[in-house]
């Protein structure tokens, strides 16, 4: 940052603090709060349709000697027009710009202008939703939000919305912070449904998972989810007492969809051992990965052959249900006990948002903690039934965005997603300097450079020659998606998808969800990525090969 010029005038004194707790005294002083808004808005705006390059080029090292300082000053040392300016002059352009269309490499993208609006007034309302008293109509305006994603989902009928939305008994889902802990509270309410209290035991919650088990002659739980399962759960496995050890991966298939038979015959095995309890089964519904959407229904079945917890995680895919095109690809989410969103992923809210949903709207009270100081018995607060305490009223946001969007908004964001993916498949297949690795099933695919001196020369006899190519092709996808990035013009994402019984492949990974982005753009990505190769990468391995040395 810049050096700060003294400021004498600025003091903290209680003629200030008045100033900014209190309305704008007069005219002048509300000009001045409108201006700063403005800024906000139209300089951010600005700034955001100027730059359709990701990042500048300014190493991260070299920000990081900026940021150095830990002490507090006493004395105030900047105004709130100093900071706006120096956030959108200094700040935002070495930020990441996630708006551009040009940025297909994560599932943060562009949001909806009126977002903006929408969180400025939650802010100024700041309510808090664990609690009816500083909520009061935002804890019932939050579950009718909460009931209408339910109804997307398991789609229930009209009867058990009207009793339900607003018994104050019942709990339709719960907002969170993220996925992860979306994830966490379906887990948690599988838990403690598995390992109730009961008039032998206490439960889980109470006694702790130990003796829980130990109450029933368990020796262990576990959680299956297929290889391809977000990190977050073997998280949640950690935190609720079962170990990072006790989710179980299953394999997938080519399509990266779990394999049934594997399921089914682990159940089977799980089953058989009195030692061990399956707490929950995860399909998920877009893979973080490869956006691959598992066998819902075919899982469900399994689950309720074997009276296990099915949970789906569609903290990515969820709102496809929006889309009367594709909402068929979700088949199955329905027949969930659980299910997780992620607002802040193609709901396009802002950071950060995330929900989680039961079919049985008593399946919450698993969890329910009555605090005497903040909650009584048979109260209806949010609060209640919830991992999280104070949080903001981002219901206000869903809801107020499913009142502006419309289903019929979404589904052409959603449409836009998938359709655009296919596209890009198709060019990607066209292009001989790329192989694409996973077709797009949601709206995100993986692909990968082959230069044709690398292409299909496999060899079953010369098994080494084959480890060789393959290694050096995951050389080459590293530097360029490490170039592009650096260049800072466009981002594509990388990965490894690591799948038991084949080689590592080090992939591109591109999630389509920004509307602006279009065929002339995928092109341009794909343009520069075989610059990169030509220009950058091609020549030294040329070199390497001159001198005899394996690159
Ligand atoms: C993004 C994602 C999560 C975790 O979400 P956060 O909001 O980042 O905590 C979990 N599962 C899947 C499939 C995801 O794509």
């Amino acid at each position: 940052m810049k050096e700060q010029k003294l400021r004498p005038q600025l003091v903290a004194d209680h003629n200030s603090l008045e100033r900014i707790f209190h309305r704008p005294e007069n005219e002048q002083s509300r000009n001045v709060l409108t201006k700063y808004m403005e800024q906000i808005l139209f300089g951010l705006h600005d700034f955001l349709q100027k730059h359709v390059g990701i990042t500048e080029e300014i190493p991260l090292k070299v920000l990081a000697a900026q940021f150095t300082s830990s002490k507090i000053a006493r004395t105030p040392v900047k105004k709130l027009a100093d900071i706006i300016t120096e956030i959108i002059e200094e700040i935002a352009p070495q930020a990441v710009n996630v708006s551009s269309p040009y940025f297909i490499g994560h599932m943060t993208s562009a949001i909806p202008f009126f977002m903006v609006h929408l969180s400025t007034i939650v802010t100024a309302l700041n309510q808090n939703p664990v609690k009816i008293e500083t909520s009061k109509v935002v804890s019932v305006y939050e579950r009718q939000v909460l009931a209408k994603v339910h109804r997307l989902l398991f789609d229930l009928d009209e009867t058990f919305y009207n009793i339900h939305i607003q018994k104050p008994e019942s709990t339709l889902g719960s907002f969170v912070e993220d996925g992860t802990l979306a994830n966490l509270t379906a887990l948690w309410v599988a838990r403690n449904r598995l390992l109730p209290s009961t008039s032998d035991y206490a439960g889980a919650d109470r006694d702790g998972i130990a003796s829980a088990l130990n109450d029933r002659g368990l020796r262990r739980l576990t959680i299956m989810v297929s290889e391809l399962g977000h990190y977050s759960i073997r998280k949640a496995a950690g935190v609720l007492g079962i170990g990072y050890d006790a989710v179980t991966p299953i394999p997938v298939d080519s399509a990266n969809r779990m394999d049934l038979k594997v399921l089914e015959r682990t159940l089977k095995e799980h089953h058989r051992d009195p030692e061990t309890s399956v707490m929950a089964v995860i399909g998920i519904a877009g893979t973080t990965e490869t956006g691959a959407v598992d066998p819902l229904p075919s899982i469900a079945s399994l689950c309720r052959e074997f009276g296990v917890h099915f949970h789906v995680d569609a903290a990515w895919g969820g709102p496809v249900r929006l889309s009367e095109r594709y909402r068929g690809l979700l088949k199955g989410i329905e027949v969930a006990d659980s299910v997780t969103i992620d607002g802040h992923k193609q709901f396009y809210l802002p950071m950060s948002n995330g929900m989680v949903f039961f079919r049985d709207p008593k399946a919450m009270d698993a969890v329910a903690y009555h605090a005497a100081y903040i909650n009584r018995p048979g109260s209806v607060d949010l609060g209640i039934r919830s991992l999280v305490g104070s949080r903001s009223a981002t219901s206000l946001v869903l809801g107020s965005a499913l009142d502006i969007m419309g289903a019929g908004g979404y589904a052409l964001l959603i449409d836009h997603g998938i359709e655009t993916a296919r596209l890009f498949a198709e060019e990607i297949i066209r292009r001989p300097m790329f192989e694409l690795i996973t077709a797009p099933e949601l709206n995100i695919l993986t692909y990968r450079l082959v230069p044709g001196e690398l292409r299909g020369s496999e060899d079953p006899k010369e098994p080494a020659n084959e480890e060789v190519r393959l290694r050096l092709l995951n050389k080459i996808n590293i530097k360029v998606q490490r170039m592009q990035r650096e260049a800072g013009n466009s981002f594509v994402s990388r990965t490894t998808l690591r799948r038991s019984g084949r080689p590592d492949t080090v992939v591109l990974r591109a999630v389509l969800m920004n509307q602006r982005t279009n065929h002339k753009i995928l092109n341009a990505i794909l343009d520069e990525q075989e610059a990169i190769y030509r220009n950058r990468i091609a020549p030294t391995l040329r070199l390497n090969k001159a001198m005899g040395l394996t690159p």
